[in-house]
């Protein structure tokens, strides 16, 4: 990818910015230089090419993930949650799998936020072009143990297990997701979007963090940047100005450019519960593809799936109790790591501080939530002896673990205690709800910023609701909408004003 360097002595100027480079903005890209618009596009990491991807999580972690992936919204218990931060965004670093949200839901989401133009008719077309894009596809082959272990306690439990697709083209199971795709066979943002839009004119600036959006009459006129490690400072113009920093930086960014109002308020998440099990015989969950399956028995509420699995992926889940666990990295390849994922009711906040960087962030699972994720972790549990596991540990610090299924159903209903239970989520959502029910809703349907008629935000935030899949399809869809409903109004006022 031919990406640039910004000279501090040059005066940059475009028709549009687009602030992130991950599923949303890339999407955006997409759209835009097709249409020929002048597009500049700032990313706050560096770029990582499949040749330079680090080859351990460790090293990932500092390279292509924000806060070296050590990130948690407030709350009882925290959640602890992963972003990416380098060219490509999340898709860098995720699992690649690909869903879209039910018909149901989106068709409720319509109803209940008010979003025009919105209904499942009228997104599959977005939907079909973001699985086309990163060819959404079935894993050929022998998927591996991790994915057979689900399989098998779907079939024992006689719970509905789906294969999942996936982001692939020629993927060879690495089994390395999170550290950047070694290969470039996971079809990110970087691989495939990206460098098409580079190649029709977009000029795409890794490094450069936008501090703040500048207002000038009430409207956009761009952006305030800066050199991540601040040894530079830019002042990139622009007539537009999309903002797909992902759904914690969105607002975060919004807010410190004196923009508030429902912005923020409604953060959305998929809180995680995770076990590690252990077998008799080695599973040897490293060398194979992480689990493509998942027992979808009680979606949209809970799904049961599985982990990427690596040494250090499972050094950090023995870290959780160390003194209790850390025998157990000796038998390291007789384990796998599994979860139980719910769609809660409880709603988060994304608030940016003076002076301080970084906003603080907090979620709140209500007395629902918690009921069920109690329910999907002893589902958990029951899955992973059923599928044959002789060990279960809970993410529970302190927790001893059950050695057999009537042990585990002796606990049920399990009392996860606030304090001791460790939740983790990469998906992110729904700071900026899209929609014109103005109780619920901090953009309109489109994604536009009230009042402000050219500053669209085009990321995760704008997802009304957890949608109890994956939502890089999603996020792509609406990214994609935002930019056409741009084009057919907001192109007018470029070509109008020039
Ligand atoms: C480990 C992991 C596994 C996942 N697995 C899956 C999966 O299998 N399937 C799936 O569908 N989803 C998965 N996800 C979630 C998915 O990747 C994200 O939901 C998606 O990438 C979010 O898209 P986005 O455009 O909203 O934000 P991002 O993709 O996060 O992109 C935002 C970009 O903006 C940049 N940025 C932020 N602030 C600024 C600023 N001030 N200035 C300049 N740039 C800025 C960031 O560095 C980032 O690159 C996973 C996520 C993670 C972390």
């Amino acid at each position: 990818m031919a990406l640039e360097t910004i000279n501090p002595q040059t005066k940059l100027e475009a028709d549009v910015v687009i602030i992130g480079s991950g599923a949303g903005g890339a999407s955006v890209a997409d759209v835009l230089t097709k249409a020929g618009i002048d597009v500049i596009m700032l990313e706050e990491g560096p770029s990582v090419p499949a040749e330079q991807a680090p080859e351990t999580t460790a090293k990932a972690f500092t390279v292509a993930w924000r806060h070296a992936g050590i990130t948690a919204a407030l709350g009882r218990p925290p959640v602890a949650y992963g972003e990416g931060r380098c060219v490509g965004g999340g898709t860098e670093i995720n699992a690649a799998i690909f869903q879209r949200t039910s018909d149901e839901l989106l068709a409720e989401w319509a109803q209940r936020f008010k979003i025009s133009e919105f209904s499942p008719e009228a997104m599959k077309p977005y939907y079909d072009r973001a699985a086309s894009v990163v060819n959404a596809s079935l894993t050929q082959g022998p998927p591996g143990r991790p994915t057979d272990i689900l399989i098998e306690a779907g079939r024992a439990t006689g719970w509905k297990t789906s294969m999942l697709e996936r982001s692939q083209r020629g993927c060879v199971g690495t089994n390395a997701c999170p550290n950047v795709c070694p290969t470039g066979g996971k079809q990110s943002m970087s691989r495939t979007l990206l460098p098409q839009a580079l190649n029709r004119g977009l000029r795409l600036f890794p490094d450069i963090r936008v501090r703040n959006i500048r207002l000038e009459n009430g409207q956009a006129a761009g952006v305030e940047a800066e050199a991540r490690d601040g040894s530079a400072q830019y002042f990139v113009r622009a007539k537009t100005v999309f903002v797909c920093a992902g759904a914690i930086q969105t607002p975060a960014l919004l807010q410190r450019s004196g923009i508030g109002g429902a912005i923020g308020r409604t953060l959305q998440m998929h809180p995680t519960f995770k076990v590690i099990a252990e077998w008799d015989e080695p599973v040897n969950a490293h060398l194979h593809r992480h689990p493509l399956a998942a027992i979808t028995e009680f979606m949209p509420n809970q799904r049961i799936g599985g982990s990427v699995f690596s040494p250090g992926t499972f050094a950090l889940s023995l870290a959780e109790d160390w003194e209790n666990r850390k025998n157990l990295l000796q038998r390291w390849q007789h384990f796998g790591i599994y979860y139980g994922m719910i769609r809660p009711r409880g709603q988060g906040a994304v608030r940016a501080l003076p002076i301080l960087r970084d906003p603080l962030v907090s979620f709140r699972l209500t007395h629902g939530d918690w009921q069920n994720l109690t329910e999907i972790s002893g589902r958990l549990g029951e899955a992973m002896f059923a599928a044959g596991a002789r060990r279960v540990i809970p993410s529970i610090t302190g927790h001893p673990g059950w050695t057999t299924m009537a042990e585990l159903r002796r606990d049920l209903p399990l009392k996860l205690p606030p304090g001791r239970t460790n939740l983790m989520t990469v998906h992110l959502f729904g700071s900026c709800p899209m929609g014109e029910n103005t109780q619920a809703c901090a953009v309109d349907s489109f994604g536009r910023v009230g009042g402000i008629g050219n500053l669209v935000v085009a990321d995760a935030s704008l997802i009304p609701e957890a949608p109890g899949v994956n939502p890089q399809g999603t996020i792509m869809a609406l990214a994609f909408r935002a930019a056409e409903a741009w084009l057919a109004q907001g192109a007018r006022n470029v070509s109008a004003a020039a």
